[in-house]
């Protein structure tokens, strides 16, 4: 365990996410004496607090996984500062604070800043800290920012060109916390550890990959942020695009970040993006309707709390990737995410291909040989195989080896806990470079597109089901499944 040394200033220091994901990831790495004596966090916001007040919110952040006797030291290091992001005088606040800090608590100029706030603030945010001088130090600086990161990719690149002002590539952070799972992390050993299953990773030997985000929330309060959002937003162009280029990059020479960063742009690069007019046939959006037998407590989306009645906001993207690349040419990547379905349900499958005869009895039941990595809410690996019926005869029958499903924890702050860890290190192998949020964004501009031209009738499908039957056609249409949500 190598203690890092650093001052963490917190933009959004009494937000949410701060609340339930920041603070108590910081305590965790300070439980586990990743931090130890030589670090401190500035939290900084709107609203006028003491030190004191500030620290009584972080305690209560982290009660419920903290070991009471360590609480008070934790809360020591941590400081407040009320700040107009559109106010000079703000920053100089800040600045004097992080030079005191420094000498303090001997930091060596070390400097993470998280944003953790509405990203139209950014763009001022970023120029600040370069013009009030709080990036001039001898030390790092390194900047942490949440989703989205724009709303498309006109938007994208002008917030990279804000951040540009103060930050280089190699400093800025693009937190895509599904890249912090242990499952999505696990990807790269269960391929790169098993020369087996590598030997077998690519169209010779699969029939199709199937990646599924699915929710049984709906957009809860977050309405007004979702409804100018949307699932292909909100979790195809981040989330699903970092799990398929990890899941279909071809083998780095080492898992050095710039080895795998260049991996999974060359896959991202190797995606056809569809011409306009076939858009509709590849990728399918919904939208929530109420559950018929519920629809009190299962609402549609359009008469969730601050959506609007007449909203066309998709809450729910299915969809048929292909890669001209030479590894996967003509195996379809089939991509699903979606609120307020049937279950909660994060997997990753692999159908393999069954293209030799059929030696067994006829009443053999079979399964397609299928690896399915599941991230949540349980995490495992499953292996579907046939083996003989007991006795007489000649007949196969299903079975499965799988790893022990372990339940996730659904609170625990694991994902904010590593990227913190990373960022720290300075190991950016599972943040989002830019190369690869501009492709993201080309192909998901494009499927707007497709998708004003000929809007489909929404909402299409009920609260609690397991999404639009055009999904279920889509996959149809090469003679396929979806893998069962439940
Ligand atoms: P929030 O609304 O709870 O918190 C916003 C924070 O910004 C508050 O501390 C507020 O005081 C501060 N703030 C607002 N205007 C300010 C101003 N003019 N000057 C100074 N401070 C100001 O938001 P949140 O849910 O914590 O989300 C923060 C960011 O993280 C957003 O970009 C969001 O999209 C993203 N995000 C949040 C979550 C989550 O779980 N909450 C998950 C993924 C991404």
């Amino acid at each position: 365990i190598t203690e890092e040394t650093a001052l963490i200033t917190i933009f959004g220091g009494t937000g949410d996410l701060a609340n339930r994901k920041l603070y108590p990831a910081i305590y965790r790495l300070y439980a586990k004496g990743f931090l130890k004596e030589n670090f401190a966090v500035i939290g900084t916001a709107r609203r006028q607090l003491t030190d004191a007040l500030f620290r009584e919110r972080v305690a209560s952040s982290i009660a419920s996984i903290a070991d009471k006797s360590h609480i008070q030291a934790f809360v020591s290091h941590f400081y407040y500062r009320s700040h107009d992001v559109t106010n000079k005088e703000s920053y100089k606040v800040l600045l004097d604070l992080s030079n005191e800090l420094d000498t303090t608590y001997h930091l060596k100029g070390n400097r993470v800043f998280f944003l953790a706030m509405a990203p139209t603030f950014f763009n001022e945010i970023a120029i600040r800290l370069k013009s009030e001088g709080l990036v001039a130090t001898k030390g790092y600086q390194r900047l942490m920012i949440e989703k989205p990161f724009g709303h498309d990719l006109a938007s994208a690149q002008e917030l990279n060109d804000a951040l540009g002002h103060a930050f280089n590539e190699n400093q800025i952070y693009r937190i895509d916390h599904y890249l912090g799972k242990e499952m999505v992390q696990n990807v790269s050993a269960i391929r790169f550890a098993n020369p087996m299953i590598e030997a077998l990773w690519n169209n010779r030997h699969i029939s199709n990959v199937q990646v599924t985000l699915a929710e049984e929330l709906g957009v809860e309060e977050r309405g007004g942020y979702y409804d100018n959002s949307g699932a292909l937003r909100d979790m195809f162009q981040n989330h699903i695009l970092q799990v398929v280029s990890l899941l279909l990059m071809d083998f780095p020479l080492t898992l050095d970040k710039a080895e795998i960063r260049a991996e999974k742009v060359r896959l991202l690069r190797s995606l056809d993006v569809p011409e306009l007019d076939v858009v509709n046939n590849l990728f399918v959006p919904g939208q929530y309707d109420a559950n018929p037998t519920d629809p009190q407590t299962f609402k549609a989306y359009r008469s969730e709390e601050n959506v609007s009645p007449t909203s066309t906001t998709e809450t729910y993207v299915a969809g048929k990737l292909t890669s001209h690349s030479d590894r996967w040419n003509g195996v379809p990547i089939y991509i699903r995410t979606g609120k307020r379905l049937s279950n909660k349900k994060t997997n990753i499958v692999i159908e393999f291909k069954n293209d030799r005869p059929d030696l067994f009895d006829d009443s053999s039941e079979k399964v397609a040989n299928t690896l399915v990595i599941e991230i949540a809410p349980n995490e495992s690996i499953t292996l579907k195989l046939n083996v003989k019926v007991p006795g007489l005869g000649l007949a196969t029958q299903p079975t499965q080896l799988q790893t022990a499903a372990d339940a996730v924890d659904q609170n625990a702050p694991e994902a904010y806990e590593k990227v913190i860890h990373d960022c720290l290190r300075g190991d950016a192998t599972y943040f989002s470079h830019w190369d690869e949020v501009a492709l993201s964004w080309q192909l998901a501009d494009r499927i707007y597109e497709g998708w004003k031209l000929s809007p489909t009738e929404l909402p299409n499908y009920d609260s609690g089901s397991a999404g639009p039957i055009a999904a279920d056609e889509l996959l149809a249409r090469d003679g396929h499944t979806w893998y069962p949500l439940s």
